[in-house]
């Protein structure tokens, strides 16, 4: 965008949005490239987790040192899997139990904090996180576990608006973080193992009144300012019977935004339940049983909510392979606009950014057994023996054949960001290398029960790890190098123009790598697992990196061989900020 056209859309904005006197929906645009900042969850609307900061570099990274630590205090700790915000000499994170903190940036103390008056009953089905904020005008906003989206004053902390998204009651709740496009405040919701209904929803920022809904599943109706809009999809195309009405489908991990297409792109999770013969409509090659838009990928119009495009990454899902995980738009090597997103399924697929439309995919964990591969539609070839048996056909009714199906129900890869360098071209995949045994039982819906009919238990695929991060090149799908972990990866993964990969591990490491070469340049012991999500900065010319630590999530509570694997991993809350002194940014 040119000097004239920003001014002049700068302009628009300060008469269509009076009351951002704070930050912009241009602020928001621009959040890569301004690097005094972190104004968006990704590091920029389109998810790529890059920065194009330089100054903290391959040679100096071995001068990163800690700055100041923050802890989220309390006697509950738990998964802490927050991504920062840093605005106007603010940093803002959530934390476990839907707490929130301000926190000044340069000093590491406490501004305030914001404590969620949660109800008895929530029913969280993978802990108690969550995963960040938005900022808009003069408030932050974040979800809470009893399905409530809340907008506090960035200042004060003080409630201007606390809104419901669903209930809570029914297995609805909220982690992930929201998205502002436009001055709306736009959310999903979790609860896929409860037998919910995955939706999107946009709320004016301002006031939280909503503005449209979108639920994801066939059969259920949108609105759009207070009145019926359409339905989704067509009413049992896909689904048998009244299934559709728990269908799950959750869009538990929220959603990026394209600029470039103006669309919205959100995932959704497993059909409920997990059971598939129970969503089985009889004729599964030809789409009708595909149970739509579950395990999709959705285009979505921000002004109208209507979906524009679906992109299925499992059709007639039976193994939890939600298809949640972040879409991130990108230019490749050719310049052409292209979207990425990094499946629980084990494939890695490369999207057009016009249409969704399937551009290539590859297999980014080593032992998928479900599928064979991958039709030129970018749809599975099943291998149908790894389905598991229908309970039906048990001799007792009630439990099916078991199969051993890679990768395991949490996934190649799970919720974990993924970043894209615009440096290398290239992406850093946060995989895991497990399987599971899996079975199939009957189920009837009941509300605020699990919803699943199914039984599991996870096991590691290799001896020496599970935890993989990999070095993958859209453009080839060839995998460039690997970082093997011990236990599984479970936060957030960043690239800087300074030719850096940071993550971290559940064993506590904080670790800088060498976007070319995977060799670990630097690392610091945090001292509880790393479940969070890194981010960079820049102030009075030193550049900074901050990265919670505290370990959980869903690996402690479901995964089963896995889970006893790594119990001895302790607990914590600690926010780390590390800085480049500004003497040693040019030391050897
Ligand atoms: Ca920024
Ligand atoms: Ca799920």
């Amino acid at each position: 965008m040119n000097r004239f056209i920003a001014a002049a859309v700068a302009g628009v904005l300060a008469t269509s949005a009076a009351f951002a006197e704070g930050v912009t929906e241009e602020m928001l645009a621009n959040d890569t490239a301004s690097t005094g900042d972190v104004l968006t969850n990704g590091m920029g609307r389109h998810l790529q987790r890059y920065s194009p900061l330089e100054t903290l570099n391959k040679d100096n990274v071995k001068n990163l040192v800690p700055a100041w630590a923050f802890s989220l205090g309390g006697e509950k700790q738990r998964g802490q899997e927050t991504q920062p915000i840093v605005h106007d000499g603010v940093m803002y994170i959530t934390g476990s139990y839907s707490r929130m903190y301000a926190i000044d940036v340069k000093t590491g103390e406490e501004i305030w904090q914001y404590d969620a008056r949660l109800p008895e009953g929530i029913l969280p089905c993978c802990d108690v996180v969550n995963r960040g904020a938005a900022i808009y005008g003069d408030n932050i906003y974040f979800g809470t576990l009893d399905a409530r989206i809340v907008a506090l004053n960035a200042k004060t902390g003080d409630t201007v608006w606390n809104k419901k998204i669903a209930d809570y009651k029914a297995g609805y709740s909220y982690t992930a973080a929201p998205l502002i496009v436009d001055g709306l405040v736009i959310t999903g919701n979790s609860g896929g193992e409860f037998g919910i209904v995955g939706a999107v929803e946009a709320r004016d920022a301002e006031t939280g009144e909503l503005v449209w809904y979108r639920p994801v599943i066939e059969g259920h109706m949108g609105m759009l300012n207070g009145e019926e809009s359409t339905m989704t999809g067509t009413l049992n195309a896909t689904w048998p019977g009244d299934m559709w009405k728990t269908g799950g489908g959750a869009t538990w991990l929220g959603g990026s935004y394209d600029a470039d297409t103006d669309t919205l792109v959100f995932g959704t999770g497993n059909p409920a339940p997990w059971n598939s013969w129970l969503r089985d409509a009889g004729q599964n090659n030809d789409g009708t049983g595909d149970n739509l838009y579950a395990a999709s990928r959705l285009g979505i119009d921000p002004k109208t909510g209507e979906i524009k495009w679906h992109f299925q990454t499992t059709p007639r899902e039976g193994w939890d392979y939600d298809g949640v995980n972040e879409v991130v738009a990108y230019e490749n090597r050719a310049g052409e606009k292209r979207f990425a997103t990094a499946d629980r399924n084990g494939f890695f697929y490369v999207l057009n950014r016009e249409d969704g439309a399937f551009v290539r995919g590859v297999p980014f964990v080593k032992d998928i057994s479900w599928a064979e591969g991958l039709d030129e539609n970018g749809r599975p070839i099943y291998n149908e023996a790894n389905r598991p048996g229908d309970p039906a056909e048990a001799a007792d009714g009630k439990k099916g054949e078991v199969v051993f199906a890679s990768p395991s129900f949490l996934g190649g890869k799970n919720w974990m960001p993924m970043a894209f360098s615009q440096r290398t071209g290239n992406f850093y995949v946060p995989s895991n290398e497990w399987g599971m045994d899996i079975w199939n039982e009957p189920i009837t819906y009941k509300k605020g029960a699990a919803y699943l009919g199914s039984g599991f238990t996870i096991k590691p695929n290799y001896e020496d790890h599970i935890g993989s991060l990999k070095a993958i090149d859209p453009d080839t799908g060839e995998t460039k190098w690997e970082f093997k972990n011990d236990a599984p990866l479970w936060g957030g993964v960043m690239t800087t123009a300074g030719g850096l990969v940071f993550t971290g591990t559940p064993e506590g490491k904080f670790i800088a790598f060498d976007d070319e070469t995977g060799e670990e340049l630097w690392s610091f012991q945090t001292g509880s697992g790393i479940v969070g999500q890194p981010i960079t900065w820049e102030q009075d010319g030193e550049q900074y990196v901050t990265v919670i630590s505290g370990w959980g999530g869903a690996v402690p509570l479901w995964g089963g061989e896995v889970a006893k694997k790594v119990n001895y991993l302790n607990q914590g809350g600690m926010l780390w900020t590390f800085r480049l002194p500004e003497q040693l940014a040019s030391a050897n």
